[in-house]
């Protein structure tokens, strides 16, 4: 599985400089290249090349592998659009390959900068016992407050798949972020907290609008995000550790159907706002297959309207949103938490020894 990962990297006062004015002189090169790529109408890498490849060369005074990054990174952004000029930011990300980026020891890489050829400390996140020989390829360097980081894509193995003997189904949702088939409830209480905290923060700056209040909003909302993010990342490492613990697989409800078949009063909805659950599907699905754990996703269908333990469907078995009370067997039940039991079922009958009632 190919995973992209984040390293803060640690440089000292000189190497940050260096890395700098690198990126600079780099994203200055892509200007010109741009330039000539759109007022002669080449946008094709090797056609680029050569028209400036020397001049390139010699006014910018890069190493010969960064011009053909340069030129690659110019290319590739006409490849996506070909009707306007591109001009690129003065501290835009270099893509860095093997020739001029190297990694020593697992928190040292070799870094070729306009100063020479730079060793620089790394750190990175959860996936600490990383081999080095699985970086494929390319690593961006990117500059965002002050921080340089690279980013990395990292061929990680699949673990061998555990051969399971049950399902924990997880139901995702607004009010309860996400619900197992074991009754364990991620509410989206704190979320929701904080996203009014901001919400309210954010439409005083914005009607203030100056520009010190846009750039305070910018900040904001990229805090919101790392928020979210965060939230999510706990809460699928939970799931994932439990279905590790118990020698179970996990069943999520296929992402697309999430949103459409909840039926959430407008209040909540404009309170919490959209939750990235397509991100807290993906953060499950690699997670779990990192550790071994087979996921499953599930048709959505009447996943909420469905009675758990009859299985009766009926629109009617949900009275409120939070409970589900079945109109045929009388069954009481957290909304949720019946919706997630539905989930794990659908799920056990994917197993390979599913039981004959599936
Ligand atoms: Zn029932």
């Amino acid at each position: 599985m190919l995973l992209t990962i984040k390293m803060k990297m640690y440089p000292n006062e000189h190497q940050g400089k260096a890395l700098l004015e690198t990126m600079e002189r780099f994203n200055e090169a892509c200007n010109f290249i741009s330039k000539t790529a759109w007022d002669t109408h080449t946008f094709g890498k090797i056609g680029l090349q050569k028209i400036v490849y020397y001049d390139v060369r010699e006014k910018y005074n890069l190493s010969a592998q960064m011009v053909v990054r340069a030129i690659g990174k110019v290319a590739e952004s006409y490849r996506v659009d070909k009707t306007c000029y591109h001009e690129f930011k003065k501290h835009g990300a270099i893509v860095y390959d093997q020739r001029i980026l190297t990694f020593k020891t697992s928190d040292e890489i070799s870094i070729l900068t306009l100063q020479g050829r730079e060793r620089i400390t790394i750190k990175y996140g959860e996936y600490r016992p990383l081999d080095m020989e699985r970086v494929k390829g390319q690593a961006d360097l990117i500059y965002h407050n002050n921080t340089f980081y690279l980013m990395v894509v990292v061929n990680v193995p699949d673990a061998d798949l555990i051969d399971p003997n049950g399902v924990i189904g997880v139901d995702m949702g607004i009010v309860n972020i996400a619900t197992t088939s074991d009754g364990e409830i991620f509410s989206g209480k704190k979320c929701t907290e904080i996203r009014q905290h901001y919400s309210t923060l954010k439409a005083t700056l914005q009607s203030v609008g100056t520009h010190s209040s846009k750039k305070h909003l910018k900040k904001i909302s990229g805090r919101e995000r790392r928020f979210k993010k965060d939230t999510n990342h706990c809460i699928a490492k939970a799931i994932v550790q439990t279905a590790k613990d118990t020698n179970r697989a996990i069943a999520i409800e296929n992402l697309k159907g999430i949103r459409t078949n909840r039926t959430v009063n407008k209040a909540v909805r404009t309170a919490i706002g959209k939750w990235a659950f397509d991100e807290l599907g993906n953060f499950l699905k690699y997670k779990a297959i990192l550790a071994g754990i087979p996921i499953f996703e599930i048709d959505p269908k009447n996943t909420s309207r469905e009675c758990s333990v009859c299985g009766y469907i009926d629109k009617n078995n949900r009275k409120t949103q939070s409970e589900l009370c079945c109109v045929k067997c009388r069954h009481q039940e957290n909304a949720d938490v019946n919706a997630s039991k539905n989930i794990s079922f659908r799920g056990i009958c994917q197993l390979p020894h599913r039981p004959l009632s599936c």
